[in-house]
């Protein structure tokens, strides 16, 4: 199916021409022509799927056809409410790219950076905003955004919204805004409270499931390493030396972890910026800008802040350590093997982290396999359980100089699991 098929304008198409799109992806293939029918949408897609271009091409479409006479004026007309700083940076870097015919303008608001900049660009007219949820109450309290001309409200990454305690914030900008209006909600996962909050606020939506949670998007190679805690870092700069790991992000549990992880891979010669809630926003800006640029290799994320980073072919995702709720591995390893290209998710397992392991291939229906060819294979005594049996890594004697196992084919050498 082509884009021209889906009824787009042709600013649009223009637009979506120059970026070289040439078919909607599913989501998308199925949510244009509804929402430009008008409609509310439930959408279940991760990052990766394509779910912006779903939202932000119809709306749009819709204002440009719709509204034309308005376009530039001081009413705001769509509001997209993302959770963090950086998704909401990409929500409007995709609006500017599929609307640069179009003359509709948009601006992002977050917190933790001046307000003015923000403010200004509001008060000079703007067609579509996409928000954080507290920086934009706090404008509206300040009477610099008014909430009574939107017609779209989309809230991206709904589940993340809720899971990272916004979900009072984003109730009473809900309740400020006119109810003639289309709703779209976008989550990654469709957990009870996000399907209570999809009922109190969608009319009769059409409901989409690309990518349920349960199964990893299957460009990805995933495997996991049994290595113990004190190991991790060498592990890491000893699979950093094979240079097909071109663009690596890795994930840490925590801040602090993922400054100490950035420190020693720095001191081991490998470019590498850390992308934090604890950084200012311009060094998260930066570190991103960096890693998109290639200037750096690794980009090493809490999960926040990493939250919906779209960055073109990352060619591997690795989880220094295993996530606490399974479904942030979906999220996390969802960053590889994006818009149809291969991608590799790679975890290190220390003996702590067992369960953790257990509970996501719970969660993914699949046992992730082990690559045991490593020189940092658990001693006799370092025993892992996991949900398809016990692992028993013999090959202790392995020298930490064994240089080339497990760099090169190791998806080939990786055995069943025993
Ligand atoms: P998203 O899920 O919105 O974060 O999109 C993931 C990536 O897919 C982004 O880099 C988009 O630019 C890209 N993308 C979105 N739609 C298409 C399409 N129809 N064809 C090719 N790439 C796309």
């Amino acid at each position: 199916m082509l884009f021209q098929k889906l009824n787009i304008i042709d600013p649009i198409l223009k637009a979506l021409k120059d970026e070289g799109y040439v078919n909607p992806t599913p989501i998308q293939e199925q949510s244009i022509p509804v929402i430009l029918e008008g409609n509310d949408f439930e959408g279940c897609a991760q990052t990766g799927t394509g779910k912006t271009a779903a939202f932000a091409i119809p709306i749009l479409q819709l204002i440009y056809s719709k509204q034309r006479a308005q376009i530039g004026s001081s009413n705001i007309k769509a509001l997209v409410l993302a959770p963090t700083r950086e998704l909401a940076i990409q929500i409007g870097e995709n609006f500017t790219s599929y609307g640069k015919y179009t003359k509709v303008k948009n601006t992002v608001i977050f917190g933790g950076v001046s307000q003015k900049p923000q403010t200004d660009a509001i008060m000079a007219g703007v067609d579509i905003l996409i928000a954080t949820p507290g920086r934009l109450l706090d404008l509206v309290q300040q009477k610099y955004v008014n909430l009574q001309h939107i017609k779209f409200l989309v809230l991206d990454e709904a589940d993340r919204m809720l899971d990272m305690g916004m979900g009072h914030d984003v109730k009473r900008i809900i309740a400020k805004l006119p109810k003639d209006r289309q709703t779209m909600v976008f989550s990654a996962t469709m957990p009870q409270k996000i399907l209570k909050l999809i009922d109190s606020i969608l009319i009769k939506p059409v409901k989409v499931e690309v990518t349920p949670v349960s199964s990893t998007i299957d460009t990805i190679k995933q495997a996991v390493y049994f290595v113990q805690k004190r190991n991790k870092k060498s592990l890491l700069i000893h699979l950093l030396k094979d240079e097909s790991f071109e663009s690596v992000l890795v994930f840490s549990r925590t801040k602090h972890g993922a400054n100490k992880i950035t420190r020693d891979l720095v001191e081991a010669g490998i470019e590498a910026q850390a992308i934090h809630g604890n950084k200012s926003q311009n060094a998260r800006q930066l570190a991103l800008s960096n890693f998109k640029e290639k200037k750096i290799r690794v980009l090493v994320a809490t999960d926040i802040a990493a939250r919906g980073i779209d960055v073109e072919k990352v060619s591997h995702v690795i989880n220094f350590d295993l996530p606490d709720v399974p479904e942030t591995y979906v999220h996390r390893i969802g960053r590889t093997g994006r818009a149809g290209s291969d991608g590799v998710a790679l975890s290190f397992c220390d003996r702590e982290e067992k369960q953790l392991l257990t509970d996501i291939e719970k969660v993914i229906s699949k046992s992730i396999p082990v690559i045991k060819d490593h020189p940092y294979v658990m001693g006799k005594s370092d025993v892992v359980v996991s949900t398809s049996g016990i692992v028993k890594n013999k090959d202790v004697k392995k020298k930490v100089s064994d240089g080339k196992s497990g760099k090169s084919n190791y998806f080939r050498r990786n055995k069943k699991r025993s």
